[in-house]
């Protein structure tokens, strides 16, 4: 292991690879590119971008975010086969600084009902993969897929091999959540002291919360002499997700008198992160969720406060700035000029140019027509529907919309959109209900067959003339995508969230 590493947390994010493998997440190329640029600003280690093999659309965005994101390491992952290995060398060897992830499962159980092989053959397959990687990327990394759960002695001997083979990471998954802090801790130390050339890899560790134990069980490997730690910002990923990297990266940080190490994170920049991606996948955070939460840094009771005032870290471990928490500051109002907005907007970690202020300033503008005061949250919102509207020029577009509805009527609802062809086209129709009704209107327009699965509607701020933020999953072909939209008025932000969910479809489905 190269020794100056000894002392170093390596975060490796997987959003943009596990984390689109959550139920019910979409991406498109622009959003990936996106967040991995803040992942970039985060400053983590490895940036998992996606999985080559998997279609043209994955491909060609690994290979972008390869070419021209700076910084962290990229990596794409591949199965331990021929093909996969050879899509990604395609993919990330011209990168500025990439790497290869490999992975085969070694339980008894996946290579009885999965992979119908012997121990022996999946041996061979694994060093098979990274030698063929190695030959043109230095950076190979190999998972033994569901290590957790497999037999010890046997995952010894594939991890020497690999690391014989060039292997300069060896991950240890626990793929299926089931392992806990002390046994996992076990099996890391089982790891150094079994394997004979352990020293010249870094261990990682990847952590699935099905039991909640993901942040637990990555910080016991830790505590075991593992220094690289996979998961995703907010805890997301297959299933019930990842470990959740801001949690982990902050109890090292809060804690170094019990980790002794460090990371190169900066910290500031988690809450932005968080915010980002929970947009983007149209997941919220909870309420309470560590570190990222908006109740995190809350006070209510009494005597919290009471003690809290006085002295801050009497019941403090962190302070809120330090993982760019945004608080409840109201910034902006009617009467707040260009200047201002420009300066709040870098301050949150946007970079504008004077064409789309121009644009973002009249939409800041009609904002504050309807609502009084103009808070960093509904900036944040107000931005990513300047983001959506970017990303979606030349696709379908809400114009006007006309809905009538109430206890008496039928709703029924007349909307105009721009077609990608630069016409309008104008439709009423009726439904159950106003959002039924709007969305009607939209189908009879754009024609796709698609159903709604999911409609969720949330405030950006309190009050009663709170942004309404709207999050839309429809299904086609058994795939789900995402679309939102925002509004004062939560028919429009349905509309425009409804559009947009069929814009992303379009646009992945012209990828793949
Ligand atoms: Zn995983």
């Amino acid at each position: 292991m190269n020794t100056k590493n000894r002392d170093k947390l390596i975060v490796f994010d997987t959003t943009l690879r596990d984390g689109e493998q959550s139920a019910g997440a979409s991406l498109t190329s622009q959003d990936k590119f996106r967040i991995a640029g803040q992942l970039q600003k985060l400053n983590v280690d490895v940036i998992e971008a996606g999985f080559a093999a998997s279609s043209p659309g994955d491909f060609s965005a690994v290979r972008k975010i390869a070419l021209e994101i700076e910084g962290p390491t990229i990596c794409t992952l591949a199965r331990a086969v021929k093909s996969d290995i050879d899509a990604a060398i395609e993919c990330v060897k011209d990168g500025l600084k990439p790497r290869i992830h490999t992975f085969l499962s070694v339980s008894d159980i996946h290579l009885l009902h999965q992979m119908k092989k012997d121990r022996e053959s999946i041996m061979l397959m694994a060093v098979d993969a990274v030698k063929r990687a190695k030959e043109f990327v230095e950076d190979i990394e190999f998972s033994p897929m569901d290590a957790s759960r497999s037999d010890p002695e046997y995952l010894y001997i594939m991890l020497e091999k690999a690391i014989d083979a060039g292997a300069t990471t060896v991950n240890i998954p626990d793929t299926v959540g089931y392992s806990n802090p002390k046994e996992f801790g076990n099996l890391i130390s089982g790891v150094f002291k079994n394997v004979s050339n352990i020293n010249k890899a870094i261990v990682s560790v990847h952590c699935h919360n099905d039991l909640g134990m993901a942040v637990a069980n990555s910080l016991s490997s830790l505590e075991n002499g593992a220094r690289q730690i996979e998961g995703c910002v907010n805890g997301l990923g297959e299933r019930a997700g990842n470990a959740a990297l801001e949690e982990v990266i902050m109890a090292v940080k809060t804690r170094p008198d019990h980790y002794g190490i460090s990371s190169d994170i900066n910290t500031e920049e988690i809450g932005a992160t968080s915010r980002l991606i929970s947009n983007i996948f149209g997941f919220p955070i909870q309420y309470n969720k560590a570190i990222t939460g908006q109740n995190a840094f809350r006070h209510s009771s009494g005597i919290h406060q009471d003690a809290y005032l006085k002295e801050r870290t009497t019941f403090e471990i962190m302070h809120p700035d330090e993982v760019g928490w945004r608080g409840d500051a109201i910034v902006l109002t009617k009467v707040s000029g260009r200047a201002g907005l420009k300066s709040r907007l870098e301050y949150l970690g946007y970079k504008i140019d004077d064409e789309e202020l121009i644009e973002i300033f009249k939409n800041f503008k009609n904002l504050a027509d309807q609502k009084k005061e103009i808070t960093d949250q509904d900036l944040e919102a107000l931005m990513s529907e300047f983001h959506r509207e970017l990303d979606t020029t030349e696709r379908f577009k809400v114009v006007d919309l006309d809905v009538i509805c109430g206890n008496k009527q039928n709703p029924s609802s007349t909307i105009t959109l721009e077609l990608p062809n630069g016409k309008t086209k104008t439709s009423t129709k009726t439904g159950t209900g106003p959002v039924d009704a709007v969305c009607n209107s939209i189908d009879s327009i754009i024609n796709e067959n698609i159903t709604l699965t999911e409609f969720a509607v949330s405030s950006v701020t309190e009050g009663i003339d709170a942004l309404g933020e709207v999050t839309i999953r429809i299904e086609k072909e058994g795939t789900i995508y995402t679309g939102q939209g925002s509004d004062t008025d939560i028919i429009v932000a349905s509309a425009k969230a409804y559009v947009n969910a069929i814009n992303r479809y379009l646009i992945i489905q012209s990828s793949n």
